[in-house]
């Protein structure tokens, strides 16, 4: 029989996927479910991004390119730097991959031998943890509740930091939590990190474009330019351009890191995408006016789906700053029996009778590192969302 590798031994397929499949199969069935599980915008991807791309294949830009992203990219993404967050990186400091998702691996597989640590505050995107281990990385969980707006302090990173800490990862705003680190969140953790040399600084500013009630977004590089040189800053279009199909994501850092991080790239894709290079190339560059306009429609949907699930009985939950998810805290259902007379004993437990007996699916916080939470992707129609919270509510109802 197949034995698989122990480095993926214990990494299953992730519990989002499994819900997206259940979720799906459900509704081939005819089942009226609703899906809050995914990770992308309902929006198109913008008119003249698809232009760009019809172009390049008329060009005949349909060959291998540079390594790790054509000339005309870096540039558009070293200007973006420039003027969006106020950070310089030379082209040779910038690297293009097929996501943020294989930049994260090559960055990991780049730097990491066995043993190594990588913090990272919970609750997190999942990937981050099993592509720590799948580099033979030890992933240090510490736990960010809700009380601290889901947000690592400076004391427990002090604590976390070993002799063995390779990184630290941050993501703002954050999948799951929507929760966001300002200046005044990230100072003093900088402020720690400068204290320790051997520790580099990975953030995950995939979300910079869906922030909400004017948060000024900032990225650790442009606050803090002594960090610079061992600071990674990741990036990329799936989630500010509707693009998460076209698999281009990008990062500023250090030359020596950029270098190592082509050496993986070579031996894994050769290069992203040529033609998903060429529309990147005008996502940066193009009008971002409609960016504001996407981010008044996300709001509106925050701002009913945060309303909605605190005035449930037993749901509570906190104004996220960004991204498109709430990540509520589901504590007052936990020990209560559902109609049909299972006892709910953990968030996995409550989303999958949201799922049975609502309709409704959505992803446990055991999935993102912490429980018991819950989290749903607002990203998609008001008309869905309102039909949803409503069968939710429904669904604590019926709970005794
Ligand atoms: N970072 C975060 C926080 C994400 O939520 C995602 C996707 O869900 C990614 C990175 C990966 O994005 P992509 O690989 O599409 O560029």
């Amino acid at each position: 029989g197949f034995r698989p590798a122990s480095r993926i031994a214990s990494i299953g397929v992730s519990k989002i996927l499994q819900i997206g499949a259940r979720a799906s199969a459900m509704k081939r069935d005819g089942l009226p479910v609703i899906i809050l599980g995914a990770g992308e915008p309902d929006f198109d991807t913008p008119d003249n991004v698809k232009a760009a791309a019809k172009a390049a294949i008329d060009r005949g830009e349909t060959k291998y390119t540079a390594l790790d992203g054509t000339p005309e990219l870096k540039k558009a993404i070293a200007e973006k730097f420039r003027r969006e967050n106020g950070v310089d990186y030379a082209l040779d400091e910038i690297t293009v991959a097929t996501g943020a998702k294989q930049i994260l691996f090559n960055a990991f597989m780049a730097s990491i031998d066995p043993g190594d640590e990588v913090i990272i505050p919970t609750p997190y995107w999942t990937s981050y943890s099993d592509i720590v281990e799948i580099c033979g990385g030890t992933a240090v969980l510490v736990p960010c509740d809700a009380e601290a707006g889901f947000r690592l302090n400076a004391e427990q990173l002090e604590k976390a930091i070993t002799p063995k800490t390779r990184w630290v990862l941050l993501n703002s705003p954050s999948n799951p939590s929507g929760a966001a680190y300002g200046e005044a969140d990230y100072r003093p953790l900088l402020d720690v990190l400068m204290q320790h040399p051997h520790v580099w600084l990975m953030v995950d500013d995939m979300y910079e474009h869906i922030v909400y009630d004017g948060f000024k977004f900032v990225t650790p590089a442009a606050l803090e330019p002594r960090l610079k040189p061992r600071t990674l800053t990741i990036n990329g279009v799936s989630k500010a351009y509707a693009m998460t199909g076209w698999r281009i994501g990008y990062a500023g850092g250090p030359k020596a890191l950029i270098k190592a991080m082509a050496v993986i790239q070579s031996q894994a894709t050769s290069c992203p995408s040529s033609v998903s290079q060429a529309a990147s190339v005008e996502a940066l560059n193009g009008p971002q006016d409609f960016l504001v306009e996407r981010q008044r429609s996300f709001k509106a949907r925050r701002d009913l789906v945060v309303a909605a699930l605190n005035a449930i009985d037993g749901i509570e939950c906190r104004v996220p700053e960004g991204a498109f998810y709430t990540f509520a805290g589901c504590g007052g259902v936990i020990g209560k029996t559902t109609p049909k007379g299972k006892r709910l004993e953990t968030d996995s437990d409550f989303t999958d009778y949201l799922l049975e007996d609502a309709h409704v699916a959505v992803v446990p916080g055991s999935a993102f590192g912490l429980s018991p939470f819950f989290r749903i992707s607002y990203a998609t129609s008001e008309a869905e969302l309102k039909e949803a919270l409503q069968r939710i509510a429904t669904a604590c109802q019926q709970l005794a």
